[in-house]
């Protein structure tokens, strides 16, 4: 059983690794770790096809410490993630680009709002400046199909066309992958504990009950795929598939980005949104 497992969870992630060229000879790959199953898993299965297959790429783990209540505890769990897959980690404290965590203002905006700016932000501006040719994450195919039927409902549709196991990037945006994309939270869970990957349990941070991920309804939409796949098997697998083949017929919005005039970094708007956040800090620090 054991081993039946391994093998459909090594061949769904490296035929999409295979497919989609995701890691290549002469890559430098940076893993998102946030300390949770899906990113450890990621690592692991990066770190497993690279070493199989006998590729000439360097994997980086990388984490964002955001200097709040529990983030040193997610740290040493991220690092004993690291150390047992033998992979070099670079972590980088927020604090150190000028923003403390703990200082900004809950009231104009939810701290998960802050936390997912000053991600998008540093996990793309920090590996690039330290030559990641691609930055890999966790996202599974639960989280790809939840998203699915939400932007289908609000006909999102240029939204859904991101949802590839490559971003490529473009110019200063780096280029996104997700070896994860046909298997899900269920499946990561249980590679992990298979791998005695430590990995965080539950959401530790105090402000998850306030976030997205504590939404209800959100949740239900998770738990409605296991429901479905209960009698439907491989309902999710199906899904995904399905849904790449949908993709493609699908107007893809071609994103221009613009330069922050504050940092330099690629932005929709004229001021980025992580500039924006310390403009904010930088104001309620003259006012007090
Ligand atoms: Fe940030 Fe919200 Fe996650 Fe806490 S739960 S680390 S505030 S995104
Ligand atoms: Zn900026």
């Amino acid at each position: 059983m054991a081993n039946s497992f391994m093998q459909l969870y090594l061949s769904r992630t490296f035929k999409i690794i295979k497919k989609y060229k995701l890691v290549l000879p002469g890559d430098k790959v940076f893993v998102a770790l946030s300390g949770g199953k899906d990113s450890g898993a990621c690592l692991w299965t990066i770190k497993k096809y690279v070493h199989l297959n006998n590729i000439n790429a360097d994997v980086v783990g990388f984490h964002l410490n955001f200097g709040l209540p529990h983030s040193d505890k997610v740290q040493e769990v991220v690092e004993k993630q690291a150390k047992k897959m033998e992979c070099k980690l670079e972590v980088v404290n927020v604090k150190d680009y000028g923003i403390d965590m703990q200082k900004l203002d809950t009231r104009k905006r939810p701290m998960c709002s802050y936390c997912g700016t000053i991600k998008r932000y540093l996990l793309n501006k920090v590996p690039r400046e330290l030559d990641a040719t691609k930055l890999a994450t966790g996202h599974h195919m639960d989280d790809f199909l939840v998203f699915f039927f939400k932007n289908l409902l609000t006909r999102n549709y240029a939204w859904i066309t991101k949802f590839k196991p490559l971003l490529a990037g473009n110019g200063k945006m780096l280029t996104r992958i997700r070896p994860l994309y046909e298997v899900g939270g269920r499946e990561n869970e249980e590679l992990c504990k298979k791998e005695d990957i430590p990995f965080l349990e539950e959401d530790i941070c105090p402000y998850a009950i306030l976030g997205k991920r504590a939404d209800p309804k959100l949740r239900k939409c998770y738990e409605l795929l296991y429901s479905v796949e209960s009698w439907q098997k491989d309902f999710r697998l199906l899904m995904i598939r399905s849904m790449r083949k949908v993709i493609k017929y699908l107007p893809e919005e071609k994103q221009e980005y613009k330069y922050c005039s504050i940092c330099g970094e690629p932005t929709s708007q004229e001021i980025c949104g992580f500039c924006k956040i310390k403009n904010e800090l930088e104001k309620s620090k003259n006012k007090n």
